[in-house]
C-alpha cells in the first residue's frame, strides 16, 4: 500500500494546516482517469440503491457521477423501498456473473425488512468495493495487501501517508467503532502507520483524558458537541469524519474553528474526508478491475 508512489506533492493539496481532501481527491481521480485511457475495456462499478433516504439518494448520485467522470462503466439500480431480499440477492448473483461489472456496491443503510449482512456476504469478495466480505475484512486483520479496505479510512490512510512525516510510535485515537469507519480506520493506523492506537465508543469513561493525550485524533462519531476543543492536544492531527447536515450546510463532528488553530494538520467538513471516500471508490473499484482480468 505504497501510496507515496502516487507522487502527488503536499504543495497541490495543503493549504497551511488544512488537508484539502477535495483537491487530493481530484488529483486522485485524474491518475484513474489517465490509467484507464488506453484500456480496452473500463472498469465497471454497480450501485444497489434501495428505497429513497434523502442522504443516501445524494450520496449514489456523487458516486454515479464521480465514476462516469473517470470513464468507468457505471451502473445505477434504484429499487423501490419494498423490493425483496431475494430480488436482490438475484440481482447481486447476476451482477456477480457479469463481466462487464468489477465492483458492487450496495448503499447503506437498507430498509429494516432486508438482512444488510446476508445481502453484504452475496457481493464476490473480488467484486466487493467497500471491504466488507468477510474475506476482506479477515485479510485487512492479516495484513494481506490484497484486502479491499473500507473507502473512508483508505482516504484518511491516503492522506497521512502523503503527509510524509513520521508517524510511528505516535497515539492515534479513534472516536467510534463502527465497520465502515473506527475498526478498519483503527486497523490501518496500528498496522501500517505503526501508532498506538486507542479506540473509543459511547461506553468508553474518561474520553477528556484519552483525547488529551492523542497525537492524531480521528473522530467518526456521528455526534456534535461530545469532544471539547479544550481536551484537545496542542499540535495534533485532527481528522473529522462526522457529517451533519445543518440548515443546508454541512458540519462535522469537531469545532473546525476552535480546532484549526491549535492543530498541526487538520480536516474541513466539507472538502476534507467526505471527497477521499468517493476518490477510493474508484481507486478499490480500479484494483478489482485489475485483478479479475490482469489488466
Ligand atoms: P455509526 O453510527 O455506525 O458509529 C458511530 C460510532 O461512534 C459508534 O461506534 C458509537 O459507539 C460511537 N459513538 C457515538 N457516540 C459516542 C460518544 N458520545 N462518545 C464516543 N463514541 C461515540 O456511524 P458511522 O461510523 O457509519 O459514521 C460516523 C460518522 O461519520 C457519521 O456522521 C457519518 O455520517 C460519517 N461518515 C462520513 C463519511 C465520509 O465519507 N466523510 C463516510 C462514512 C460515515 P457505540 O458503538 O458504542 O454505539
Amino acid at each position: 500500500m505504497d501510496f507515496k508512489a502516487l507522487g502527488i506533492p503536499k504543495a497541490q493539496w495543503v493549504e497551511g494546516n488544512i488537508l484539502r481532501g477535495n483537491k487530493l481527491a481530484q488529483e486522485i481521480r485524474k491518475i484513474i482517469k489517465e490509467k484507464i485511457s488506453s484500456a480496452s475495456q473500463k472498469p465497471g462499478l454497480a450501485v444497489i440503491l434501495v428505497g429513497e433516504n434523502p442522504a443516501s439518494v445524494i450520496y449514489v448520485n456523487q458516486k454515479e457521477k464521480a465514476a462516469r467522470e473517470v470513464g468507468f462503466h457505471s451502473q445505477v439500480l434504484r429499487l423501490p423501498s419494498n423490493t425483496t431480499e431475494n430480488d436482490i440477492l438475484s440481482l447481486i448473483q447476476e451482477l456477480n456473473d457479469n463481466p462487464l461489472i468489477h465492483a458492487i456496491l450496495v448503499q447503506l443503510p437498507l430498509p429494516p425488512h432486508l438482512h444488510e449482512e446476508k445481502i453484504l456476504q452475496s457481493i464476490l469478495p473480488q467484486k466487493d468495493v467497500d471491504g466488507f466480505h468477510y474475506e476482506n475484512v479477515g485479510k485487512l486483520y492479516a495484513k494481506n495487501p490484497t484486502a479491499r479496505i473500507p473507502c473512508t479510512p483508505l482516504g484518511i490512510f491516503v492522506m497521512l501517508s502523503l503527509l510524509e512525516i513520521p508517524l510511528v510510535g505516535l497515539h492515534a485515537v479513534v472516536l467510534g467503532r463502527s465497520r465502515i469507519v473506527g475498526k478498519p480506520m483503527a486497523q490501518l493506523l496500528l498496522d501500517y502507520c505503526n501508532t498506538t492506537v486507542t479506540m473509543c465508543h459511547s461506553k468508553t469513561k474518561h474520553l477528556d483524558k484519552i483525547i488529551s493525550s492523542a497525537d492524531i485524533l480521528v473522530s467518526a462519531m456521528g455526534q456534535q458537541d461530545v469532544v471539547k476543543s479544550n481536551w484537545v492536544k496542542e499540535g495534533a492531527i485532527i481528522i473529522d469524519v462526522g457529517i451533519h447536515r445543518k440548515e443546508g450546510k454541512l458540519e462535522g463532528d469537531l469545532n473546525f474553528e476552535e480546532l484549526c488553530p491549535k492543530a498541526s494538520y487538520i480536516t474541513p467538513v466539507p472538502g476534507g474526508v467526505g471527497p477521499m471516500t468517493i476518490a477510493m471508490l474508484l481507486w478499490n473499484t480500479l484494483q478489482n478491475f485489475h485483478e479479475l482480468y490482469g489488466l
